[in-house]
């Protein structure tokens, strides 16, 4: 299944594990975790929490089982996508 968009709610305890599982997506900074521009349709870099971009080109088909992996293994479940 083909995932259009990823973001992250509030609560990240900047565990790491998403960007160890994911890291073309996942980029976890000093205080959440941010979706990477290169890997969204707004270029921006950010939690995508209030944007919502999309994923871009086909990495929401390529990466869907990393992204699922990733929010599976986030530890307090704030990894979100549709
Ligand atoms: S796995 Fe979850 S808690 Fe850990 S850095 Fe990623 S989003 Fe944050």
């Amino acid at each position: 299944m083909a995932i259009k968009r990823v973001w992250i709610e509030e609560g990240c305890i900047v565990c790491n594990a998403c960007e160890t599982t994911c890291p073309e997506v996942f980029n976890v900074t000093e205080d959440s975790c941010h979706i990477r521009a290169e890997v969204r349709t707004d270029g921006k870099q950010t939690t995508n929490l209030t944007e919502r971009s999309d994923l871009s080109g086909s990495f929401g088909d390529e990466l869907a089982d990393q992204i699922q992996e990733a929010a599976e293994g986030c530890p307090v479940e704030v990894i979100k996508f549709e």
